[in-house]
């Protein structure tokens, strides 16, 4: 018997057993279009279940690639560049070239300066050792770009096949069934996508005109990420939907300010000054004094102080210290949850986030 594969996700599919990844009723296999029950239920529901995936088989995959001729596509997430990479990826694509597209720009202000924005991506990807050929910076869910992105890859394959890889929750999905309206000019979503990570299971294979294919692996699951650690229903507040607004707080030194129960930004001394928070515009902002903030930290911890509600979950915070040198404004970067823009003045600060998740600093960007 051949085997069927789920339109949605691309895992093969199996009737034997509900539970495990790949379950379909025997009745549905007969349909022309397969979808396993877990892609089913996102499509017609809204309903999302996590699976398991398994780190060492992706990286098998990926090892896979470097023995290829091929065009590697890494898609990242603006927002969460440090969060989305995967690690010691140079290592395993071997001479392949590599085109990076930079998804999510929608969230970014129309005030962003975009050149320094993309600069900062290229900097970031050389920092973990990758020469892109390219970056190319879109919205995959609000078609921005997207044109470009389909013309970057087609340019660079030169006749190769391409494998597209990223993390889970970084857009994967969305970014290529975007990049399958371009070149086919379908209308419909052919690829599930879900806001919880896993959903593309299996390697996706989209053949191309010239006897090529897209190959879309599937996504791995990386722990220390600010998405990772809410359930499902929180992960809106945390993940930004729509583009920033920025949060202006005028901070006296010794004050600090709680980003929900994931972080806290401690302004330790300078000269009082604004300093500007481009988060989800539903993470709530708790501003309150240094000397106590311990104090609060321990009695509102899951209940003001949210998300996460589990803040057990949450890997033990690290304390960052910055000192700000006002020469040139700045951005401190907290992957996953946002920046906070910071002036020309001089200050010292300090910021706990959890363990893993990187707090950078890079030029303004607004
Ligand atoms: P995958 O796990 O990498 O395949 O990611 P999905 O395509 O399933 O998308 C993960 C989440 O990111 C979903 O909630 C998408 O709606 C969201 N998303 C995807 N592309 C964009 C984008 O361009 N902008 C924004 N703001 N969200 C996006």
């Amino acid at each position: 018997m051949h085997e069927i594969r789920c339109e949605g996700c691309g895992v093969a599919i199996q009737s034997e057993d509900p539970k495990r990844v790949g379950y379909a009723p025997a009745q549905a296999l007969n349909r022309e279009s397969v979808l396993c029950q877990r892609c089913f239920r996102i499509r017609h529901y809204g309903q999302i279940e996590a699976v398991e995936q398994d780190p060492d088989a992706y990286y098998r995959l990926l090892d896979a690639i470097a023995s290829t001729d091929s065009l590697v596509v890494l898609v990242v997430d603006l927002f969460d560049f440090a969060g989305s990479w995967i690690p010691g990826l140079h290592r395993r694509i071997g001479n392949n070239p590599l085109l990076l597209v930079a998804n999510k720009v929608d969230l970014f202000p129309p005030s962003t300066k975009w050149g320094r924005l993309r600069e900062w991506v290229y900097q970031s990807a050389r920092d973990m050792g990758v020469h892109p050929v390219e970056v190319v910076m879109c919205s995959a869910a609000k078609g921005m770009k997207m044109r470009d992105a389909a013309q970057a890859i087609e340019y660079h394959r030169r006749g190769r096949d391409v494998y597209i890889v990223g993390t889970t929750n970084v857009g994967k999905s969305t970014f290529i069934n975007g990049l399958i309206k371009e070149v086919t000019e379908e209308g419909e979503d052919v690829i599930t996508t879900s806001p919880y990570p896993g959903t593309t299971l299996d390697a996706i294979r989209i053949p191309l005109d010239d006897g090529k294919e897209i190959i879309d692996t599937p996504g791995i699951v990386r722990k220390d990420r600010v998405s990772e650690w809410v359930e499902p229903k929180e992960l809106k507040l945390v993940v930004p939907q729509s583009t920033l607004k920025p949060k202006v707080y005028q901070l006296n030194e010794e004050q600090t300010l709680f980003f929900g129960g994931f972080a806290r930004f401690d302004f330790v001394r300078g000269p009082k000054q604004p300093f500007v928070c481009y988060l989800s515009n539903r993470l709530y902002v708790h501003r309150t004094k240094l000397a106590q903030a311990d104090d609060i930290w321990r009695k509102h911890r899951g209940g003001l102080l949210t998300p996460p509600r589990n803040s057990e979950a949450l890997p033990g915070w690290k304390k960052h210290t910055i000192h700000l040198n006002g020469r040139q404004k700045q951005d401190i970067v907290i992957s996953g949850l946002g920046w906070v823009a910071c002036g020309k003045e001089k200050a010292t600060l300090e910021v706990w986030a959890p363990e893993g998740i990187q707090v950078t600093t890079r030029p303004a960007l607004i």
